[in-house]
């Protein structure tokens, strides 16, 4: 495997002997979190590991098939001076108060340089399925290796579409036994991210009644991850329209690439807008607004369709959770009115753009949504949709063939497309032009579940080179990549019966 170059100089290139690793988040008061060690795996190996994110942290890659690495990232080494701990945290699920949860199978090794990083110039790494803790309640403190590439290889796709994500450095597998619904294997992910702090952080010290507490926490994530906030009248009603703005934004890009969650609980709501705990998540394929991508989620709480308002719902929690910190009911939903309009303005953005279009217009909203019912109806592939339109010449009808065939109603896509085609006639769109343009946002591939699927079955029969192979190609996936277009095919009948839960 070959690591690209670091974006800094190669000095500052660590090995596992001297990652300098610091705690900051082990400064907090000692109630914010349990310190423990992580329980070893017998006979770890290496399933996967990213070299875009040892890169972030200078990490030498070539180390990653070492003892040292191995060992590190499963938790059964513990590095010079790190303070590992589980952090404390509650939250809403689905809708209803779970009183306290916590990092139940997540321990926070500590955070490392990373120059490049913006404010804090550091980045955490948290091992994810290393021991019980405290706050596993009826769980095992492990995850199975199937839940573990998916985390892997999501994080890293979602970064490369360019959607605020935490990353993954590595999953390492032993042949442990974990009971699901069947006997799996245990795994370990490690993740990284500038802080792993949740809207349900909050919520614990809030509902605790613990201002104090609160406002030590508040404090912390402002003084290292927006510092600019301090000097302003009110930090933390500054802080919470930062989450908001980011938390819209962030959603608005889900939608825009046919992300689904799965979870949206507020436990699983990142302070820093970052997309956070990758569970029975899914990408749209035939699209259907109102697809429930989590087996478990009955009522369809976190449905496709209903992503952008429980994101505003959260944003309300977390409006709650900081009130008494703000101080006042009107400021703190002054702060929570701008989730609508942030969330429209990015979502059309980023709709003009994957639609090719260069300028605004008041009637795009019904361009959008005139799509979004064509591709309802013919339960069109989402992906397949707009990379095809791309392709699409404004004087040359026979570029609109292949899309006519992907409906089922091809008169009510000659209806739409004539619509699309008088738009791009106005702004005078140059086909050329326009296409690199709509290639540049409109991935070719994404991970679908049927090709985790794959790479995951024969991870299991301790293959791991299919999990390598998807995470290169998911890590262009604006490219044409000629020799990897399978990647970019519709899914397999098999994979209709394929079901993710929140079991993992
Ligand atoms: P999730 O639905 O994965 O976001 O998890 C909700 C809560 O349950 C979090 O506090 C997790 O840390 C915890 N949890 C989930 N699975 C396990 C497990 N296997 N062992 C211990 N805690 C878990
Ligand atoms: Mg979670």
């Amino acid at each position: 495997m070959n690591a690209p170059k670091p974006p800094y100089p190669t000095d500052h290139m660590s090995s596992m002997d001297n990652l300098p690793i610091g705690n900051s988040f082990a400064a907090l008061p000692p109630a914010h979190y349990t310190a423990l060690m992580p329980t070893p795996l017998p006979n770890p190996y290496l399933v996967c590991a990213s070299a875009s994110t040892a890169a972030l942290i200078g990490l030498d890659f070539s180390e990653v098939d070492t003892e040292a690495f191995i060992e590190t990232f499963t938790g059964n080494r513990i590095l010079d001076n790190s303070k590992p701990l589980s952090a404390v945290y509650s939250g809403h699920q689905f809708g209803v108060w779970a009183g306290q949860l916590g990092d139940g199978r997540a321990i926070l090794l500590g955070d490392v340089p990373a120059p490049n990083v913006y404010p804090s110039g550091r980045l955490e790494l948290q091992l994810k399925g290393a021991g019980l803790t405290p706050y596993s309640r009826m769980g095992d403190g492990r995850a199975v290796l199937r839940s573990s590439i998916r985390e892997f290889l999501c994080s890293e796709a979602m970064a490369a579409l360019g959607i605020p994500t935490t990353r993954a450095l590595c999953v390492t597998g032993s042949d442990q036994i974990v009971m699901r619904e069947q006997r799996e294997t245990a795994a370990v992910a490690t993740r990284v991210a500038q802080s792993f702090v949740r809207f349900g952080s909050f919520e614990h010290w809030f509902y605790n009644e613990k201002h104090d507490e609160l406002k030590t926490l508040a404090d912390y994530v402002i003084d290292n991850f927006y510092p600019e906030f301090r000097s302003s009248d009110n930090p933390y009603k500054a802080l919470l329209t930062e989450v908001t703005l980011r938390t819209a934004q962030m959603i608005a890009h889900w939608q825009a690439v046919g992300f689904m969650h799965g979870v949206m609980n507020t436990d699983n709501m990142s302070i820093l807008g970052l997309t956070l705990d990758y569970g029975p998540f899914g990408f749209m394929e035939a699209f259907n607004a109102t697809h429930i991508c989590n087996h478990t989620d009955q009522q369809g709480r976190y449905s496709y369709a209903r992503q952008p308002q429980i994101g505003e719902w959260n944003c309300y929690a977390l409006g709650q959770a900081l009130l008494p910190l703000i101080g006042d009911v009107d400021e703190t939903q002054a702060a929570l009115r701008i989730y609508k309009p942030a969330f429209a303005e990015k979502f059309e953005e980023l709709m003009r753009a994957k639609l090719g279009l260069k300028t605004k217009q008041s009637d795009d909203r019904k361009l959008f949504d005139g799509l979004f019912g064509i591709l309802q109806e013919s339960h069109v592939d989402f992906t397949t949709f707009f990379r095809q339109l791309g392709n699409v010449q404004i004087a040359d009808s026979e570029t609109q063939e292949p899309l006519r065939d992907l409906f089922i109603d091809r008169a009510a896509y000659d209806a739409w497309a004539l619509q699309y085609g008088a738009r791009l006639q106005q702004e005078n769109s140059i086909d050329s032009e326009r296409k690199l343009a709509m290639d540049a946002v409109n991935p070719k591939y994404i991970l679908r579940n049927y090709l985790a699927q794959v790479a995951i079955e024969k991870a299991q029969n301790k293959d791991f080179s299919e999990v390598q192979k998807l995470l290169q190609v998911l890590e262009k996936p604006f490219d044409e990549q000629p020799e990897n277009e399978k990647y970019a095919a519709l899914p397999p009948d098999w994979a209709n019966d394929l079901e993710v839960s929140c079991s993992s």
